[in-house]
């Protein structure tokens, strides 16, 4: 049977798409309904029909599933941001631990029956909202002329008109909502993206929730911010009157301590460019995981969900095992975090990042945290590891062999995964232990069972949600070296 566009079927949703939309099938043929949960039954309307499968939205919903709840945010829906705040957090958290499970099973080759005995339950958050450290908001002016800041519609370039984000750090809004006045009052005109026309594109806010010292960071179309002195004197006497982060001592309060601009006059969706002028405090805010202190800039990487990285880093090093005589290999390494984490308790960590500047950033906290038992290689994991494995394995001095064989491999990869030329080198230097970190539990079932079906056991496997409200999970896996 084949459907046409705009036809409408009603159908039960059984199943949670990849970009968390409800599938459901009808007489053997399935629908992706974008915004329908699963245990609705909806009237499902078909956006694009194809031959086996159609996709389609929820023109209403006939039998609510139990999993339905109130959203907090009212742009749920056409935001891009959130793909789950209508399911209860429970049932997201569940959702994950299958998604997982499944992958493994699946993908991995693993029995379910041992993928049972060994996963542990998903490390969720008591407060699943307002957990993002960093949030980039794109400003606009609206049909009345008035400069807002908001989201862009799912896959559209329209903003939809939101300073107050639900998963965005306590303190973004108040900040935003100066910034509009400003802009406002002053006459300081937002970037119009179709005529490449304006000045302000994008505003950046980060918080260190350990400190809670703030970084505003506005993009601009330009190279000088006119009446900057006038907006830094408001942000300054800002009253940032909201409630703690977690982590943020009793004594602590909100204070802006880092003001400045980002040029960017390019015709291009990247936020970000590349020159940072100084409006206003230190060209940095500190912020720490654990007991590390990280000084982030507006152009550094960091993890947005600072709650639940120490979660999963907490994990990583107890998976790592680590008694201080270890050498270790961090790949995917960033701006270090997990190195350091690890250099807390290894003996030497080597780290390998392809991108330069977070190499320097690595370095840079290194230092700042004493730490001199790390060393950071620019490169790309599959060139730099059997490079330095091919070149190295006939050497013999004692810190070499440290190297070719570490104790423990700790890989990090963004979604693709790990390349095979790294995976075979990291079967080939033999560690004892190699504990996987993934942000896409498909690339790490194919990763695992590649590992797994030569020297290695998986042990180990913890989700954990560092994305609530959204489809994404990670996960971190423990491998031991097969006696
Ligand atoms: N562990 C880090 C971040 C990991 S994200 C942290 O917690 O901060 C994945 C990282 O892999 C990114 O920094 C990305 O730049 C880097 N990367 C992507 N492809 C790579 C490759 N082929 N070799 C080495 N690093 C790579």
């Amino acid at each position: 049977m084949e459907y046409k566009k705009n036809s409408k079927l009603e159908v039960t949703i059984t199943d949670l798409g990849v970009n968390g939309e409800g599938i459901g099938k009808v007489d053997g043929y399935t629908l992706f309904v974008k915004d329908a949960v699963v245990g609705d039954t909806v009237v499902a309307l078909i956006t694009k029909p194809k031959k086996n499968y159609a996709y389609a939205r929820c023109e209403k919903v006939l039998v609510p599933s139990p999993f339905r709840v109130a959203t907090r945010c009212k742009f749920a829906g056409p935001c891009g941001g959130c793909q789950l705040q209508m399911v209860s957090y429970d049932k997201q958290l569940q959702m994950k631990q299958d998604k997982v499970r499944t992958n493994l099973i699946r993908i991995g080759g693993f029995e379910d029956t041992y993928i049972d005995q060994i996963m542990e339950p998903i490390a969720g958050m008591t407060e699943p909202f307002h957990y993002r450290n960093k949030a980039q908001y794109p400003v606009a002016i609206n049909k009345d002329g008035k400069p807002v800041a908001g989201f862009y519609a799912g896959r559209t370039h329209s903003i939809i008109a939101n300073t107050d984000c639900k998963l965005g750090a306590n303190p973004d809004e108040l900040i935003l909502s100066e910034i509009l006045k400003f802009m406002e009052q002053e006459k300081v005109s937002a970037y119009d993206e179709e005529k490449h026309k304006g000045l302000i594109r994008h505003v950046l806010i980060r918080t260190g929730f350990t400190t809670g010292e703030i970084m505003v960071c506005l993009v601009i179309n330009g190279t000088t911010l006119p009446k900057g002195d006038l907006l830094v004197k408001r942000l300054c006497n800002l009253k940032i009157d909201v409630p703690k982060q977690a982590f943020m001592k009793d004594d602590m309060n909100y204070q802006i301590t880092s003001i400045s601009t980002c040029t960017n006059t390019e015709k291009t969706n990247v936020i970000m460019g590349t020159d940072i002028t100084l409006l206003y405090g230190k060209p940095y805010i500190t912020d720490y995981i654990g007991d590390i202190a990280f000084q982030i800039s507006p152009l550094s990487f960091f993890q947005v969900n600072p709650q639940q990285t120490k979660v999963l880093y907490e994990t990583a090093l107890e998976y790592a095992g680590l008694k201080g005589e270890e050498s270790v290999w961090d790949l995917y390494c960033g701006i270090g975090t997990i190195s350091l984490f690890l250099a807390q308790k290894a003996k030497m960590v080597y780290g390998v990042e392809i991108i330069p500047q977070a190499i320097e950033d690595a370095r840079r906290n290194a230092k700042l945290n004493c730490m001199d038992n790390t060393q950071f290689f620019v490169g790309k994991a599959e060139e730099v590891l059997p490079g330095f494995y091919e070149e190295h394995s006939k050497a013999s001095s004692e810190s070499d062999t440290n190297m070719l064989h570490p104790d423990v491999i700790v890989v990090d990869p963004p979604r693709k995964g790990c390349d095979e030329a790294c995976l075979e080198t990291m079967l080939k230097m033999a560690p004892e232990r190699i504990v996987y970190v993934s942000c896409d539990s498909a690339t790490l079932a194919r990763d695992l069972k590649i590992l797994c079906e030569k020297d290695y056991e998986l042990k180990r496997v913890m989700p954990c949600d560092m994305f609530p409200m959204t489809v994404h999970v990670e996960t971190v896996c423990l491998l031991s070296k097969k006696p």
